[in-house]
């Protein structure tokens, strides 16, 4: 299947947990669907599952919910999967609705997909902090190191540290354990419990920790708060680190400073919404409990742009189970818009058995209430989990003049530190003045912390194009609009 010139009631991009539940439910309802994803396979980033030859054994092996998985996928019914493509812009179709351009294939084949309505479930990036040495080999994002293992079975080294901010240290520390890795540690730069009082209030997430918790002490895995990895080491490849116990702003303190062998550092500091895509259409973007930019989306998950929708980890990161609800909740209001009548009732749009929302439920409104009472809950927990784990200031003390911020551009520390000096007040002018966030990855990776150094809250991306793009497929999307227009 290509996506040429096919015309959709939804278009869903992102076939992670809240793209599949989505498109599910309209798919379900009697609406042309169309999932577009840059994968080679269903999932997303939780589902994440290893190539068909490896699955045919043991399906399920690294698989997280596996059965919810196949419930999901399986769930599709008759949606077009487009997998392999990749979608750099969207925006209003010349006929009405959405167009939605993309890349298919190893070739690239550049393609136009349109639909009356669009759902944005893109999903979310690791957050990366720049630190001494972090352009070495070895050094690689938290969610990379997992990713590696579950949809290829690499682990992703022999002896690894895992280091950063947040929860989801745990599951990656524990599963590189359990691949074969020496875990050497797991540095947690904010407290080692600060989720404890809000986890015990969900006995789910209370055991889950303690899961963890059992699979860190049987492979002997020292886990320590207060610590983070503030510099890497190595001649051309990674050999240590520097570990360093810090002060609640994450400050060094004098003295407190270990060096930990090792040949893989997996760093992860928390996620960021993927949100090119929102920001390309003129969704509005708000702040997601931590300060960071997150899709503004009403209790039915409909930006503010009509016949555009978003669910997932780009309405605020949560995990899994919120991302899989929203696409549900995504779904049944796309189901409700299409025929005409008020969200929330989503005639025939009804969630699975299974789901626990299915067949005890006789009134279509009472089902909305309860998926919407759920989401209320989830997210509730998922801003105490930002709030918890967020970003200190205190990083920015770990870098040295020669670090570099922008490894596309190879711009250091220093020369970021030259354009504030000659008056740069914010990251745009930063940019211009340094290059930072000029290079290939158009400041995906150092955006962030480029914000951070001139003082900023991290905001939405101000990129014109979501993916790389060939000038060639620019130019041809340009003919094809005049064409249209005249
Ligand atoms: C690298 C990584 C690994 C993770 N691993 C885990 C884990 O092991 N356990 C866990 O609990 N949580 C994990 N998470 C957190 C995870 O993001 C959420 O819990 C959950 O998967 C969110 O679901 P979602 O549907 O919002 O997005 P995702 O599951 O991230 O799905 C989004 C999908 O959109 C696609 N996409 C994005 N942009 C485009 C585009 N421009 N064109 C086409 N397709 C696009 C992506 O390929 C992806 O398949 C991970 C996150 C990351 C970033």
């Amino acid at each position: 299947m290509t996506a040429d010139a096919a015309t959709y009631d939804l278009v869903v991009v992102g076939a992670g947990p809240a793209g599949l539940a989505a498109a599910g439910v309209a798919a379900r309802a009697g609406l042309r669907v169309a999932v577009l994803d840059s994968g080679a396979r269903v999932g997303g980033q939780y589902f994440r599952a290893l190539p068909d030859g490896f699955r045919a054994a043991r399906p399920w092996a690294l698989h997280h919910g596996f059965s919810r998985f196949v419930r999901l996928r399986d769930g599709l019914d008759g949606a077009d999967v487009l997998l392999n493509h990749r979608v750099w812009a969207a925006g209003p179709a010349p006929g009405g609705g959405f167009a939605v351009h993309c890349l298919a294939g190893r070739e690239e084949r550049a393609g136009t997909v349109t639909g009356a309505r669009l759902l944005i479930a893109t999903g979310a990036h690791d957050r990366v902090l720049p630190f001494p040495g972090w352009d070495l080999p070895g050094v690689m994002t938290a969610g990379g190191a997992q990713a590696l293992l579950k949809g290829n079975l690499v682990v992703a080294g022999r002896r690894v540290v895992v280091a950063g901010t947040g929860p989801f240290l745990l599951p990656v520390a524990t599963s590189l354990a359990a691949a074969g890795a020496k875990v050497a540690g797991v540095f947690e730069a904010g407290g080692r419990f600060a989720l404890a009082p809000r986890a015990l209030t969900r006995p789910g997430k209370a055991a889950e920790a303690l899961a963890y918790g059992w699979g860190l002490a049987r492979h002997r895995v020292p886990y320590k708060g207060g610590r983070a990895v503030v510099a890497a080491h190595g001649d051309g490849e990674l050999t240590h680190v520097t570990v360093a116990r810090v002060d609640a702003e994450w400050r060094p303190y004098r003295g407190g400073h270990e060096t930990v062998e090792c040949d893989v550092l997996a760093v992860g500091y928390g996620f960021t919404p993927q949100l090119d895509l929102a920001a390309q259409l003129g969704c509005a973007i708000g702040a997601d409990a931590a300060g960071g930019p997150a899709v503004r989306v009403d209790r039915h998950m409909r930006t503010g742009v009509p016949g555009v929708y978003a669910a997932g980890e780009t309405t605020g990161v949560g995990g899994a189970d919120l991302a899989e609800l929203e696409g549900l909740i995504a779904g049944r209001a796309v189901v409700a818009d299409a025929l005409g009548v008020p969200a929330g009732t989503g005639v025939g749009a009804r969630p699975e058995p299974g789901t626990g929302f299915g067949p005890g439920i006789r009134s279509e409104a009472r089902v909305g209430a309860r998926l919407e009472a759920r989401r209320r809950r989830l997210t509730g927990f998922a801003r105490a989990l930002l709030r918890a784990y967020p970003v200190k200031d205190g990083w920015t003390s770990w870098l040295r003049d020669d670090t570099l911020i922008c490894r596309c551009e190879e711009v250091p520390y220093g020369r970021v530190k030259e354009a504030r000096d000659l008056g740069a007040a914010d990251a745009r002018s930063i940019k211009l003045l340094a290059r930072p966030g000029m290079g290939w990855c158009q400041g995906r990776i150092c955006g962030e912390a480029v914000a951070r150094l001139a003082g900023e809250e991290p905001g939405p991306p101000r990129r014109p194009v979501a993916q790389p793009v060939r000038l060639g497929d620019l130019a041809a999307m340009d003919e094809r609009t005049s064409d249209d227009d005249s």
